[in-house]
Order: C-alpha cells, then sequence, then structure tokens
C-alpha cells in the first residue's frame, strides 16, 4: 500500500551555483500555471489511500506567495490525511516571512531549512547569502507559531573549507538546539555552475576529518546518527524519510518527481515546459523482486539500526541470509549482525557505498529471486 506522498515544488529565487536539482526561477505566472498542472496529477493518480507522510520539496516551496501556498494546501487538503500525518515543507529564511510562517503554522507540523554553511567565504563559493541574525529570528518565529520540529541542513567539504570552518557551522547549529539536523558532503555535479568554476576540492581525508567532527559533536550533544547524513534528537526522526530508508511505496507528483509503486518506479521529465503543457513525459522502469530486494539493502544499510530482517522475511517470504551471504563481512568487522538487524559497524559507515558493493556482492544464486 502507499502511504507517503512526495510532491516538488521547483521555483526558487535563487540559483546556487552547486544545485543539481529540478529547479527554475520563481515567476509568478508560471508558479500559477504550475499548480494547475499539479493539481490534474494528483487526480489522475492518487487512489486514494490513507496518506501518513507528506514531503513538499523543491526547489523552494516557501519561494511561493501565500495565496500559491494557499492553492498548494487545497491540493494537500484532498489527500485523505491519517490523524497523525506528518507534512514537512522545505523553506529557506530568506523568502519565509512572519504571513507565510502563521499560515503554515496551520498547515503542517515540520519544516526543513538549508543553512548549509555561516561562513561569508564558503557561501560566496556556493552562490548562497544566509545572515545569522535572519536564521535566529526565523528559528523564534517558528517556535512562537508552534513549529517546534525543525530540520537544519548544512552543507560541509566546500572548496576551500577548514575543520574550524565545519565546527563554527556545528556549533552554531548547537547554538539553535532544533530537533534534527542533516549534513551532506557536498557532490560536485557535471553540469553545475559550481563545477564549470573547477574549483580545487578538499582532500578525501580531510572530508572524513569533517564527517567524524560533525558525529562526534552532534553526538555528544545528544543526537542520534541514525542515518548516515541524518542526527535527530529522541522521537524527531524524518518519518517521510524513513519511507525511503525502509524501501516503501510513494506517490511523486511534478516536475522530475518520481513515484514508487508496486512493481514499477516512474519518473516525470524534468522539462518544465512539457509538465506545465499537460504532456505525460516519464520514464517507467519496471521492479522486479530481485531489484526491490537490492533497493532494500542499499537503502536500508544507510540506516544505524540497519536492515530489519523479520520484516525483510515478512516482505519477501525469504530470509535475508538466504539471498545474501553476508556472514564473511561480518567476519571482517564491516558488519554486525544482532538478533533482528544487520548494520554497518559505525567505524565503517563513513565508507558506506563500499561496503554496501560488497554487500550486494555476496548474492547467492536462488531461484526465489528471479
Ligand atoms: S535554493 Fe535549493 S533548490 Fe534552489 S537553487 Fe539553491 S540549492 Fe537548488
Amino acid at each position: 500500500m502507499i502511504h507517503s506522498v512526495y510532491i516538488h515544488i521547483p521555483f526558487c529565487k535563487h540559483i546556487c551555483s552547486y544545485c543539481d536539482f529540478c529547479k527554475v526561477l520563481y515567476d509568478s505566472s508560471l508558479a500559477d500555471a504550475y499548480l494547475d498542472q499539479l493539481v490534474l496529477e494528483v487526480k489522475e493518480k492518487y487512489q486514494h489511500e490513507e496518506i501518513r507522510t507528506i514531503y513538499i520539496g523543491g526547489g523552494t516551496p516557501s519561494s511561493l506567495t501565500l495565496a500559491q501556498l494557499q492553492r498548494l494546501f487545497t491540493i494537500i487538503d484532498s489527500f485523505q490525511l491519517a490523524a497523525d500525518c506528518e507534512i514537512t515543507i522545505e523553506a529557506n529564511f530568506d523568502s519565509l516571512t512572519e504571513e507565510k510562517i502563521a499560515y503554515l503554522s496551520q498547515k503542517v507540523n515540520r519544516i526543513s531549512l538549508g543553512v548549509e554553511t555561516i561562513s561569508s567565504k564558503l557561501q560566496s563559493v556556493i552562490d548562497r547569502v544566509e545572515l545569522q541574525t535572519d536564521i535566529r529570528k526565523k528559528i523564534s518565529l517558528l517556535r512562537q507559531y508552534q513549529i517546534n520540529n525543525i530540520n537544519l541542513d548544512i552543507m560541509y567539504a566546500l572548496p576551500g573549507e577548514t575543520l574550524a570552518d565545519v565546527e563554527a557551522d556545528v556549533d552554531f547549529l548547537l547554538s539553535l538546539d532544533v530537533p534534527h539536523i542533516s549534513a551532506y558532503s557536498l557532490i560536485l555535479e557535471d553540469h553545475t555552475l559550481l563545477s564549470l568554476q573547477k574549483p580545487k576540492l578538499i582532500s578525501e581525508e580531510l572530508d572524513e576529518k569533517m564527517y567524524r567532527l560533525i558525529e562526534t559533536k552532534l553526538e555528544k550533544a545528544g543526537y542520534h546518527h541514525y542515518e548516515v547524513s541524518n542526527y535527530a534528537k529522541p522521537g524527531s526522526y524524518a518519518c517521510h524519510n524513513l519511507v525511503y530508508w525502509t524501501n516503501q511505496y510513494y506517490y511523486g507528483f511534478g516536475v522530475g518527481a518520481a513515484s514508487y509503486l508496486p512493481g514499477k518506479r516512474i519518473t516525470n521529465s524534468r522539462s518544465l515546459t512539457k509538465y506545465l503543457q499537460g504532456i505525460k513525459d516519464y520514464e517507467q522502469e519496471i521492479i522486479t523482486n530481485q531489484d526491490a530486494i537490492e533497493y532494500e539493502i542499499i537503502v536500508g544499510l544507510r540506516l544505524a539500526s540497519g536492515i530489519d530482517k523479520q520484516a525483510f522475511m515478512k516482505r519477501y517470504q525469504i530470509p535475508l541470509s538466504a539471498c545474501y551471504a553476508y556472514q564473511s563481512l561480518v567476519e571482517k568487522g564491516l558488519l554486525e549482525e544482532t538478533k533482528n538487524h544487520v548494520l554497518v559497524t559505525k567505524s565503517y559507515q563513513y565508507v558506506l557505498n563500499e561496503v554496501i558493493l560488497q554487500f550486494l556482492d555476496t548474492k547467492i544464486a536462488n531461484k526465489c529471486l528471479e
């Protein structure tokens, strides 16, 4: 069954130099036309399941005007929402006015904002401006309006970044005392403005030091490093993201959005022109049982708790150990196995992708998986 929805809002007031997301500069009439198409897409695809998590991402959803946000939430209101449905919206500090916060406080129960870095030297590298005073003011306003479930993103391994810069960013986040923090290492995507500038990247050794510094400081402050890039205070895990990491189904609406449905993954075209014209251009990937099992491994090992063996057995009617001979990796110390879980050993989480590849290599030829 499908219980989760992702909605993509591709508009931004400013384009950051490293950004590879599906986005365009905000334009009021384009945004109105986009919302018209979004209504049609939801009507066409949504099968009236109970929805337990919604994530409104982008782009920058808060770049919409108040009237456009109100239209967006008429779409959200058309879903059959579970009483405790987690509704997250992404925002940036600049476009988040008090008027929008007051409205969103009636409509969402979680918000995710990008700080990225407070260093002005590094902000100029990624072409962003986030003022510490504005960040503090907006966080305080969100709390005044009872939006307490706040995620802040930071980015590290930026060209020219030092350990002291990372420490200053983390200290700043800690001073805000939010329940959830995401920390991403910069990935230089080919066709972005930043990659064209050919910046000198930091060394892998420094990248690892930054990863471990962030982990040490956040864990010391009471955050649980529950997913390779995500930290939460107790009880504040991101329910929608857990849907991805436990390989559950979800709808994706909007330009470039992907839906994971039983037996298939459907990804809308990234062309806004086609989307606005109502042209149904998408890629469909058939997901076999073996594909689903591989995704389960790839996403499940991202979690500190790892893969739930009982849930795996229930879903695929076969034990994990009958699909993969991963014991050799347990013996090497790359994995740990408990009664119910198989997980990547903490010291190897930094090289997670390498461990995942080695895990997949232990596949056992098995008729059940064909
Ligand atoms: S605000 Fe976010 S989506 Fe928009 S350009 Fe910057 S990084 Fe990309």
